[in-house]
């Protein structure tokens, strides 16, 4: 099995496949300033098996277009939104979040939790700003340090896996050199890594394991996720996800 087929078969019947929770994209929510309104248009970026786009849906009066370059999730995220009432309000776009094809200035808001890493922060920003509306909402999740100073190994790790990695005032700045005001930062409490996302897989582990019986490359991604976790637990006081929202200033 290829690896991205194993890598959805682990992640696919899971609530989401990154840090996050409903709380947190309810406060995000809240930052946006789009509640109230009526007939927004939005896309949710990497939305994996739908998290934020079903609460996205249940708390605005939206049309969401969902995008992941997986289908399976988004076959997944149709059930779901389904089985939720919300089946109505969302579109499934199986697209590549470098080449998205919605209109220019089309979108009320842009969404994306623990994905835009994809491309980088930097060039998503970029690359989807004009799909939004002047005065349109950025929404995106992104790996963040909470401190100025990290211990060596977890800067070593990070800085090699994903280079963008910052604190939050230099991911702020770089939304105010491309054309955005910043409206809101919260960062993920432990919760959001550990009993939304990092328990809920590790009890998937053995069962994975065992389908997949034998097979190095299930092993391998299996180890590969527990030492993310581990990272993750000696050091979740200094790097977590910082959920930035952010409006779009005129040209
Ligand atoms: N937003 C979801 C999923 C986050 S995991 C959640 O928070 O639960 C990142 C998602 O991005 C995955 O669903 C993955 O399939 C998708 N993805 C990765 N690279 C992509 C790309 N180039 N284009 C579109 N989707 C991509």
């Amino acid at each position: 099995m290829a690896d991205i087929e194993l890598l959805l078969d682990l992640h696919k019947n899971a609530a989401r496949q990154g840090p996050g929770g409903e709380a947190e994209t309810r406060l995000a929510i809240a930052m946006s300033g789009l509640s109230g309104r009526r007939h927004l248009k939005i896309a949710d970026i990497g939305c994996g098996t739908g998290a934020s786009a079903i609460t996205l849906a249940k708390s605005l009066h939206a049309d969401i277009a969902v995008v992941d370059f997986l289908p399976g999730f988004l076959k997944e995220l149709e059930r779901r939104a389904k089985a939720e009432g919300v089946s109505g309000q969302i579109t499934t776009l199986a697209a590549s979040m470098d080449a998205l094809t919605f209109e220019p200035s089309s979108l009320d808001a842009i969404w994306s939790e623990g994905a835009i890493y994809n491309i980088g922060f930097g060039r998503g920003i970029r690359s989807w700003r004009q799909f939004l509306k002047p005065g349109g909402v950025l929404a995106v999740s992104e790996l963040t340090w909470l401190s100025k100073e990290r211990p060596a190994e977890l800067e070593d790790h990070w800085s090699r896996e994903y280079p963008e990695v910052d604190t939050a005032s230099a991911k702020m700045a770089l939304l105010e050199a491309h054309g955005y005001t910043p409206l809101g930062y919260l960062p993920l409490p432990v919760t959001c890594w550990l009993d939304n996302y990092y328990r809920p897989m590790q009890a998937r582990f053995e069962a994975f394991l065992a389908k997949h019986d034998g097979s190095a490359a299930a092993r391998a991604l299996i180890a590969a996720e527990q030492s993310e976790i581990d990272l993750y637990e000696r050091f979740s006081a200094f790097v977590s996800y910082g959920y930035y929202v952010a409006r779009k200033l005129p040209d």
